[in-house]
């Protein structure tokens, strides 16, 4: 008999499963369960792009591409970032086309991070990170941050969280679970910092699109002096609405990408052909109409995001005003419940899921997080039955 826990790695072996996933698992086992907890665009990605895909295919182009992905997509990023942030990138040497931002995530993560280094990764967050940190050998370094401060990152925390081994930062926004965003003044205040202690920075900008209410996405890359030790990770899953199509990209300095490139050249090869040729429709189709299909969902999660927020507030689930991504986080404390035993107690009573905060770190365990990536009908009928339960509850 094997005992597989010793022919295990200890730290892939002992990873918590996604906070996320577990839950969802049981939701998905009830039925009729209206579900407001999964991050994904409820949107199906754009006719054509889906066509560009398809004719790849069946013009026959169905091989491996260049392993930092085509280089006509590299240069339709280089040209989109320069044109949404600002900031300009070598699509010969500063840009590889991954699987996902996740990919570009881990890549980026992989290196960068070795034994003895921490990582501050500010949360509640994406549930990726701090695994992802933990399989390189280094030490992910939790910084709450503070509904009290729009769930902006805290600079005092952050000086306040930094050792010698401090060799990182991860800064995400807008964000998901909370939907805040660090627009240029608040990024302003954390630049400095980064500086003075010579820190890298991991930019998931993956929800840079997604910004309400007059809100202008800033990436901490455009900053002075932050290009040279920011990697940008982005993609293409919730802007563009294509989860399903595993595209994304990864953008630093040279020496940084070179680095980026091997692991990604053996690990992955290069991402789908076909989903690479469906991204470079949705640029190029977006350069030329103004980013129109971008824009017309951007409008109806900006319209769904108004009615849940102001809902919510209403029956008295405190929520800040998130500005970006297509999540709300709103409080549950004045039920008297925590983030986990309120969404289990909801999933029982009216069997509507949402996510406990508490699966994005620690700082969120008092929340629960709701996407409006769905339907207004849907995100209707599911703040109904909440505020059911919450009548029922104070009988
Ligand atoms: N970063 C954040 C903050 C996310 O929420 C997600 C997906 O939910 C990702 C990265 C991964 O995106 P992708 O589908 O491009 O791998």
């Amino acid at each position: 008999m094997i005992d597989y826990q010793s022919i295990l790695n200890p730290v892939a072996r002992d990873m918590k499963p996604s906070g996320i996933r577990k839950f969802f698992e049981i939701a998905a086992t009830r039925k009729d369960c209206i579900s407001l907890g999964v991050g994904e665009p409820d949107f199906i990605t754009p006719r054509a792009f889906s066509q560009a895909a398809i004719d790849s295919i069946l013009d026959g182009k169905t091989q491996y591409t260049a392993n930092a992905g085509l280089m006509e997509l590299r240069k339709a990023i280089a040209k989109y970032l320069d044109g949404f942030i600002g900031v300009n990138y070598d699509p010969a040497s500063e840009i590889i086309i991954t699987v996902g931002a996740s990919e570009a995530l881990d890549a980026a993560f992989r290196a960068v991070c070795a034994p003895g280094d921490e990582v501050l990764i500010p949360e509640p967050c994406f549930v990726c990170y701090a695994p992802l940190v933990s399989l390189t050998g280094a030490t992910p370094v939790s910084v709450k941050c503070h509904i009290e401060d729009e769930f902006k990152l805290n600079v005092e925390e952050i000086e306040k969280a930094i050792t010698p081994r401090t060799k990182a930062i991860l800064v995400a926004f807008p964000n998901n679970p909370t939907g805040a965003v660090m627009e240029k003044s608040d990024l302003e205040k954390l630049a400095p910092v980064i500086l003075k202690n010579n820190l890298v920075v991991f930019s998931d900008e993956i929800y840079g699109e997604l910004v309400y209410n007059g809100v202008k996405f800033c990436s901490i890359a455009s900053l002075e002096g932050m290009r040279e030790r920011t990697i940008v990770i982005s993609g293409f899953s919730k802007a563009f609405a294509m989860t399903g199509w595993r595209l994304g990209y990864i953008c630093a300095p040279k020496p940084i990408i070179d680095v980026v490139y091997k692991i990604h050249q053996y690990g992955i090869m290069c991402a789908p052909t076909a989903a690479q040729y469906a991204a470079l429709a949705a640029l190029n189709a977006s350069f030329e109409d103004g980013f129109a299909e971008v824009a017309e969902m951007r409008e109806k999660y900006d319209e769904r995001r108004r009615y849940l927020v102001d809902r919510l507030n209403a029956m008295g689930l405190t929520c800040f005003e998130p500005r970006g991504a297509f999540y709300a986080f709103p409080c549950v404390k004045s039920t008297g419940m925590d983030g986990e035993e309120f969404a289990y107690a909801l999933l029982e009573a009216k069997n509507v899921a949402v996510v406990p905060g508490g699966a994005f770190g620690d700082s969120g365990k008092d929340f629960i997080r709701i996407s409006y990536a769905y339907s207004v009908e849907a995100i209707k009928r599911a703040l109904d039955l909440i505020e059911e339960f919450l009548n029922e509850r104070k009988k």
